[in-house]
């Protein structure tokens, strides 16, 4: 079913060109000292993932460790409200509580296949971060969390969840001191150790390959909803599927196998914060322009001279300023309605 070829053209909804691009977003815009880092994963992470022996690690921790298949369940009320069929598929009911757990279990597996003793990674709300430190500490590997300083005192409860897992949490101290600048920190970090360290990104962002990397990895979401909806209605497709964005891993999880079924509506929705005309949002596909910000060209919130605008959402990791590639692609071409 997943197709293992990176096509040579302007790449496909499904997955990029071999430069990253889906249509006129993705690339790698990286520092020089981060091009063999970047490189080693873009040459080896198709073979490595697609090892028998990953997928059948990668499978037995998804349906041991972290329960899967989450259910797909029928709102009944919901449904009778709105008068139509709402079904819901239920990631918070995996380990630590989101889907954060099957991209940072993919990540790691893949990590010490690569030789990497150090896991590095940044969070907002903490939920990538306690998973992140949540698959280290199952395969005991150092692992050291970057978050702004505003987040950790938000957050304080994933915080101290991380540091009982082992992880080492560092503030993020520059900017807005928030998800962003802890991105930039493990940037950083990863620059000053080049050779033994991966960085776990925790969204559908950054350079090639961690878009496509991530969206593979969530895209057992789908994978799972074709099949229970095909066992709960007799039909495996449905006629939408809504899914929240803030960078947008579990849209791209969920939008991941219909994306070339052009019958099936994709709807993202974005936090508008006070209102997307308010000073105060985080509607990126409403308010971005064409940018680089960590690592690819997407959709940015920005100013006309290119500084990143803050964005503002009370839904702990919704507020951020950009959307991954694939989704400023979803979003320019109009296959999928922000
Ligand atoms: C992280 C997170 C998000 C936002 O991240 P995406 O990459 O857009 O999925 C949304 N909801 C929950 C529960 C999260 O943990």
């Amino acid at each position: 079913m997943i197709n293992r070829n990176i096509s040579l053209n302007k790449g496909t909804y499904k997955q990029p060109n071999i430069f990253g691009y889906y249509g006129n977003f993705g690339g790698a815009y990286i520092p020089e000292m981060l091009h063999r880092n970047v490189e080693e994963l873009r040459e080896k992470y198709i073979n490595i993932m697609y090892e028998e022996s990953f997928q059948k690690e990668f499978h037995a921790l998804l349906k041991d460790y972290v329960g899967r298949p989450s259910p797909l369940y029928f709102a009944t009320r919901l449904s009778a409200h709105y008068n139509t069929k709402i079904y819901l598929k239920r990631e918070d009911l995996n380990h630590t509580g989101a889907h954060k757990i099957n991209n940072a279990i993919g990540q790691v597996l893949l990590a010490q296949r690569l030789g990497k003793k150090r896991i590095i990674a940044e969070t907002g709300a903490g939920q990538h971060g306690v998973a992140t430190a949540t698959v280290c500490a199952l395969k005991g590997i150092e692992c050291v969390v970057y978050m702004g300083v505003k987040d950790i005192e938000r957050q304080a409860p994933n915080v101290a969840r991380m540091k009982m897992l082992g992880a080492t949490v560092v503030p993020a101290r520059s900017g807005s001191q928030t998800l962003k600048d802890a991105t930039n920190e493990a940037i950083r970090d990863w620059i000053n150790n080049p050779t033994d360290t991966h960085y776990v990104i925790g969204s559908v962002v950054g350079p090639h390959p961690y878009p496509d990397m991530v969206a593979r990895f969530q895209s057992v979401i789908s994978e799972e909803m074709r099949g229970q909806l095909k066992e709960q209605t007799g039909n495996e497709m449905p006629s939408k599927i809504i899914a929240c964005v803030g960078g947008g891993s579990n849209a791209a999880g969920a939008f991941y196998h219909f994306l070339e079924d052009l019958n099936v509506e994709l709807i993202a929705v974005e936090a508008a914060g006070l209102g997307v005309k308010s000073g105060h949002s985080a509607a990126t596909t409403q308010l971005g322009k064409p940018g680089v910000l960590h690592g690819s060209k997407s959709l940015v919130m920005q100013t006309d001279d290119g500084q990143v605008i803050e964005p503002h959402s009370i839904s702990a990791g919704l507020d951020y300023p950009g959307i991954g590639p694939l989704h400023a692609h979803l979003f320019e071409s109009g296959r999928a309605n922000f």
